[in-house]
């Protein structure tokens, strides 16, 4: 008989594992609302080559952007202090989130075997040999597995590690825009990562949606972002001011420092895509990663029953994720550096900061699917 699989949580992972599961002939319910998609995602070759195996990659290149470099700035004197150009042979790409999302909902469409719930779960349960979910609006479902990609704080992380493992709140937060190119100068436009590094702060910013529009994100402790933030930190500057001026809507939001249970799999739900692997953003890692889950899940079903292909990806990502989870830890305490630190930082980026960073990328962004 037909597996039945639940899906907590339609976010980007939820909906591509969502099709690739449904596209292996099991019957997908994919539980809880569409999340807002604000922004935008760099893809490094690793989360390409996943959604390749997914099937998605020409969707992505063709929503996307490719970049040519990411150019590392300093925020105090505007002095270049890296750049790490991409060969031709690494494809690295910005794309809307909302674009992508929408790429993998044109897969979905017409699919006979997704059925999809906006009502949130509240409840798992172990029933006999199924799994007993409970959503908020009151109906019972019965399924084989749950696959939880609730995200960061979600019932199905609770579920398979614990309260203890809920995900702790970092001191620090991203401020996320997406602005109209027309609204900025050209420089924001160009295919390009601008990475603008301060004292206890950075700027982050690349186009999306063909050029059309800047996605930028600032990040920074909650002492510096005041009421004023703005007007005190991008207006002195001679280019983040043009941000400033330029009226955008900006979302706050946590980010969580990295926690990677040694299990993703209890009982029939296993966790996946940032359920599973909580990092800060400072690699730009987080979707592509969870694109490697369901690339590597997509493998090991060629092989092996569902339940057992789960099991083998919750257990081999675990062990893959912690360099990459370590990394981006790390990556955030050095951007966080402020006063002499920071200054020491600058200089070391401005001597040899191209080649260190290729060192410190090149295994995060290798291909493994
Ligand atoms: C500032 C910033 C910049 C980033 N930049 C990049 C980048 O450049 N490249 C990259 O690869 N990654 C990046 N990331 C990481 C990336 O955004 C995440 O890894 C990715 O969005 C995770 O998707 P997800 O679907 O696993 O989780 P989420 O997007 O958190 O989705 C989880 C969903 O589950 C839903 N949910 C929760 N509980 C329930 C419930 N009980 N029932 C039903 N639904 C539920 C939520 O409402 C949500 O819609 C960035 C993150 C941040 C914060």
């Amino acid at each position: 008989m037909t597996k039945t699989v639940a899906i907590i949580g339609q976010g980007l992972t939820g909906v591509t594992a969502g099709l690739m599961l449904a596209e292996h002939g099991y019957d997908i319910l994919l539980v809880g609302a569409k999340p807002p998609l604000i922004g935008g995602l760099q893809l490094a070759p690793n989360g390409l080559e996943a959604l390749r195996t997914i099937g998605l990659y020409d969707a992505a290149l063709s929503g996307g952007v490719r970049l040519d470099n990411i150019a590392i700035t300093a925020m105090n004197d505007g002095r270049t202090l890296a750049e790490i150009p991409h060969p031709q042979n690494r494809v690295y790409i910005g794309i809307g989130r909302a674009d992508l999302y929408q790429a993998v909902e044109a897969k979905l469409a017409g699919k006979k075997n997704i059925k999809r719930m906006a009502s949130p779960a509240i409840s798992i349960m172990r029933a006999s040999d199924k799994m007993e979910l409970v959503l908020e609006d009151g109906q019972t479902l019965y399924v084989d597995e749950i696959i939880g990609a609730d995200g960061v704080n979600g019932l199905c992380r609770s579920f398979v590690c614990g309260a203890q493992l809920k995900a702790k709140t970092a001191p620090y937060y991203a401020m996320r825009s997406e602005i109209e190119a027309r609204a900025l100068p050209r420089l924001f436009s160009r295919t390009q990562t601008q990475l603008i590094l301060g004292d206890g702060c950075h700027f982050v910013s690349y186009p999306i949606a063909g050029q059309k529009r800047i996605n930028a994100v600032f990040c920074a402790s909650p002492e510096k972002l005041g009421p004023e933030w703005q007007a005190q930190l991008f207006a002195p500057h001679p280019i983040l001011k043009y941000v400033a001026d330029a009226s955008a809507q900006w979302v706050k939001l946590p980010l969580f420092a990295n926690s990677l249970p040694a299990s993703w799999r209890r009982m029939q739900v296993t966790l996946i895509g940032d359920a599973a692997h909580i990092m800060p953003p400072h690699l730009a890692q987080g979707a592509g990663q969870s694109f490697e889950d369901i690339a590597y899940l997509k493998t090991q079903l060629q092989e092996k029953p569902l339940s057992d292909a789960l099991h083998s990806m919750s257990i081999l990502r675990a062990s893959q994720l912690k360099s990459t989870t370590n990394k981006a830890s790390l990556t955030g305490q050095v951007m966080r550096l402020s006063g002499l630190p920071a200054q020491l930082r600058d200089s070391l980026l401005g001597l040899s900061g191209a080649h260190l960073l290729e060192n410190w990328l090149a295994d995060v962004w290798q291909a493994n699917s």
